[in-house]
């Protein structure tokens, strides 16, 4: 079973072939992406009206460059899967448009997958997939989230931001430090140069007894501290990145050791793009490796949005028999939808 898979729920326009053959993990035939990071850039962030329109230009060509990749033909795609929610309306209209035509014209039945379960199942697209059950730490830009996934569509939210999410949190402590955008990845970079102790920092809900999160009061933390350096903070801009990274770093292991623990799982799963992050990556691990909990990540750059792990998802869901794919070719898309109502037909 071939599934084209296409992901267009914010800045990245991604496609990718997953066959599903007999009961073992899909595999990954070929992908491609394109990331509207640069156009956005200028504007400091996502625009959503230009996100549409460079989704609309981007995603054939991608499709015929992955199909090519594998040397298939569109006909012998059995599934067209698409990104159907949450993210931005217009962008998802995209995909869900793209797909529904190309299942129309084909004859092929479509399928609306969640972006978040599409990050949630994304290790299973590494060369040392996960076993289920296991925890996940779903750590992206618009989410965090503890999960416990007993198997596919079976989630269980265990606690989750009550404001920002993780990598809004990199994201605007990034753009206070004037770092641009996105600012995950050149805040991680700069702390490389800098100490993770230099500032004292919140670690905000950390001890709360349960599993949620909140990172609004890190980023006014930030703020007034680099205030207070004034004409300094360009001397000391690596150590307060490093601080905040390692404020956000530490709740987020924290939190997820004591997931592990009440839940009693020896596995955890990280996903969605906070999970490229170096330092949380080594703490995590030293943890877990101590507790004798396995850890499983996506491949770097599948941690951010793609393709692969939309078509993973769809060939995953229609494997456990979780879904139908459908011919009926009316879409509709969901900008807000919570991954616990992902349920499934079983
Ligand atoms: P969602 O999936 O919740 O809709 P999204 O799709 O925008 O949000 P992702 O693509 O999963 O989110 O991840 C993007 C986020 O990951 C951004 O906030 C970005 O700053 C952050 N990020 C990427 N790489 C790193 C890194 N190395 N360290 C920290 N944060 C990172
Ligand atoms: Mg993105
Ligand atoms: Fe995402």
């Amino acid at each position: 079973m071939l599934v084209l898979g296409i992901e267009s729920s914010c800045d990245e326009t991604g496609v990718a072939l997953v066959d599903a053959a007999g009961a073992g993990v899909p595999k990954l035939r070929s992908q491609a992406l394109h990331s509207q990071i640069e156009m956005h850039q200028a504007y400091g962030g996502v625009v959503p009206e230009l996100a549409s329109r460079d989704h609309i230009r981007r995603v054939l060509p991608l499709a015929r460059h992955v199909l090519g990749e594998a040397k298939c033909d569109l006909r012998d795609v059995d599934v067209v899967a698409y990104t159907r929610g949450p993210g931005l309306a217009g962008a998802l209209l995209v995909g869900a448009g793209v797909a529904c035509a190309l299942g129309a014209a084909l004859g092929k039945p479509i399928l609306g997958v969640h972006h978040l379960e599409g990050h949630l199942l994304s290790p299973f697209l590494s060369v040392d997939p996960p076993e289920f059950p296991f925890v996940a730490l779903l750590v992206s830009g618009g989410h965090t989230q503890l999960m416990r996934v007993a198997s596919v569509g079976d989630y269980e939210l265990l606690g989750e931001t009550i404001d920002d999410a993780a990598g809004e949190a990199f994201d605007k402590s990034a753009k206070l430090l004037g770092l641009g955008y996105p600012g995950g990845p050149a805040l991680s970079k700069l702390s490389e140069q800098g100490r993770g102790d230099a500032f004292k920092l919140p670690r905000p809900l950390l001890h709360s007894g349960n599993l949620d999160f909140s990172f609004a009061g890190l980023k006014t933390a930030v703020l007034t501290q680099a205030k207070k350096l004034g004409s300094e903070l360009e001397a000391h801009k690596a150590d307060l990145a490093a601080s905040t990274q390692a404020a956000i770093v530490e709740v987020l292991v924290k939190k997820s050791l004591a997931a592990l623990d009440q839940t009693g799982e020896k596995r955890i799963v990280v996903a969605g793009g906070v999970g490229a992050n170096r330092l949380l990556r080594e703490q995590l691990n030293a943890a877990c490796a101590k507790r004798g909990v396995r850890v499983h990540y996506p491949e770097l750059h599948l941690c951010t949005d793609n393709g692969a792990m939309i078509a993973m998802a769809a060939a995953m869901r229609l494997q456990a028999h979780k879904e139908e794919a459908t011919e009926v070719y009316t879409f509709d898309v969901k900008p807000r939808w919570p991954l616990a109502e992902v349920g499934g037909l079983t």
